[in-house]
C-alpha cells in the first residue's frame, strides 16, 4: 500500500473545514481509522458534523448520519435495531460534542443504553458549544470564560463545575465506559479496539482541545490534553458494568496552573484575588480527583478531606471563601 492508498483508506479525509489544531478533527481522525469504513457512522449535530459535511460536500469516507442534536443516539438505536432483524453485525457508532451528549442528547443516549442497544457512542469533548459561538455548556469546567459565562462582578467564569458524566453513564451498569485524550494514542487505540470487542451499549469521552474556543495556540492541543491528564483535571480510567477496571496512573501530579496558563479562557483568573480564590478550587478539585480514582500511590500531597468537600459541594467551595473573604 503506497501513501495514496493510505490517503484514499482514511475514514475521515483531509479537505474538511475545521480549525487549525482542532483536537476534535485530530480525535475524530483516530477513532474512524481505527473503526474503519465498514461501520455506520451517526453524527450529532455539532462542530464536527458542520466542518465535516458542507453543501452536499462529505469529508466521510463511510456511511454516514447526520442526526439532529437532541437524538443521535435514538438514531443509532434504530439502525442498529434494523440491522439486527436483518442479521447483520455492522458497527453501529455515534459521534457528538459534549453539548450532543452531557446536555440536549443525555435523554436519548441513556435510554439507548437503557434498552441494550450494540452501539459505540463516542463523545468528542470540548467543553463549550463551539459550533454555535463558545456557550457554556454542562461540560464546561468551573471558572471558565465563555460567550454566556463571561468574568465579571459576580462570578469568574462559569459558576458550576464540569458534569461528571461517566460516572451518569457507568451507573447506567453497561458493559464499557471510558476516558480517553487525543494526547495518549496507545491508550485511546487500546479503549477503541476494547470497546469494538465487546457487545452491547459502549460510551467513550474524548477530551479534545478547541484551540479557538480554549484560547489556545493550535499547536498546543496535544500537549495541553496531556496536561488535563497530568494535572488530575482529567482522569483516564475504564469503568464495565459500573466498576472502576482501569486507570492511568501518573508518576507526578502538576500543579494545575500549567494546563491553565497557556488557555486564554482562564486567563482572568491570574488577573485579581477572586481569580486566586478559583485557583485553589481548581486546584482541589484536581486533587479530588487524583483521590478518587488513585492516580498516584501517596495521597500525601494535599488535604484530601478539603478536597473531597470541594467536589461534594460542587462548586469548588466558591460561595463559601467569597462569603468570608
Ligand atoms: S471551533 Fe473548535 S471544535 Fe470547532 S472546528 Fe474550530 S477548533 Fe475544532
Amino acid at each position: 500500500m503506497d501513501n495514496r492508498d493510505s490517503f484514499r483508506h482514511n475514514v475521515l479525509t483531509s479537505g474538511h473545514r475545521a480549525c487549525s489544531g482542532c483536537g476534535e478533527a485530530m480525535a475524530a481522525r483516530m477513532v474512524s481509522d481505527l473503526i474503519g469504513p465498514d461501520a455506520i457512522y451517526i453524527n450529532a449535530t455539532g462542530c464536527l458534523q458542520v466542518f465535516t459535511t458542507h453543501n452536499q460536500q462529505s469529508a466521510w469516507q463511510a456511511p454516514w448520519i447526520h442526526s439532529v442534536f437532541a437524538n443521535a443516539a435514538a438514531v443509532a438505536s434504530g439502525v442498529e435495531a434494523a440491522l439486527r432483524i436483518k442479521g447483520k453485525s455492522t458497527p453501529v457508532v455515534v459521534q457528538a460534542g459534549d453539548g450532543g451528549t452531557f446536555d440536549i442528547g443525555l435523554q436519548c443516549l441513556s435510554g439507548m443504553i437503557e434498552r441494550g442497544h450494540d452501539v459505540l457512542f463516542v463523545c468528542y469533548d470540548n467543553e463549550a458549544y463551539m459550533n454555535t459561538g463558545v456557550q457554556r455548556s454542562g461540560s464546561t469546567p468551573h471558572a471558565v470564560r465563555t460567550s454566556t459565562s463571561p468574568p465579571g462582578q459576580f462570578s469568574q467564569g462559569k459558576k458550576e463545575i464540569k458534569k461528571d458524566v461517566i460516572s451518569i453513564i457507568a451507573a447506567h451498569n453497561m458493559p464499557y465506559a471510558a476516558t480517553a485524550t487525543i494526547a495518549y494514542f496507545p491508550d485511546l487505540k487500546a479503549k477503541v479496539e476494547k470497546a469494538m470487542r465487546i457487545k452491547g451499549p459502549r460510551f467513550l469521552q474524548i477530551l479534545s482541545p478547541c484551540p479557538l474556543g480554549w484560547v489556545h495556540d493550535s499547536a498546543l492541543s496535544v500537549s495541553v490534553a496531556r496536561l488535563a491528564v497530568e494535572t488530575g483535571l482529567f482522569p483516564l480510567v475504564e469503568l464495565e458494568h459500573g466498576e472502576l477496571t482501569g486507570v492511568m496512573r501518573l508518576a507526578e501530579q502538576k500543579p494545575v496552573e500549567e494546563y491553565l496558563r497557556p488557555q486564554g479562557r482562564f486567563k482572568h483568573l491570574f488577573a485579581n484575588k477572586a481569580g486566586a480564590v478559583e485557583l485553589r478550587h481548581l486546584q482541589a478539585l484536581a486533587d479530588a480527583r487524583i483521590h478518587r480514582y488513585g492516580l498516584l500511590d501517596a495521597d500525601t500531597q494535599w488535604d484530601t478531606e478539603t478536597a473531597m468537600q470541594s467536589e461534594r459541594n460542587g462548586r469548588g467551595g466558591y460561595w463559601e471563601e467569597r462569603e468570608h473573604g
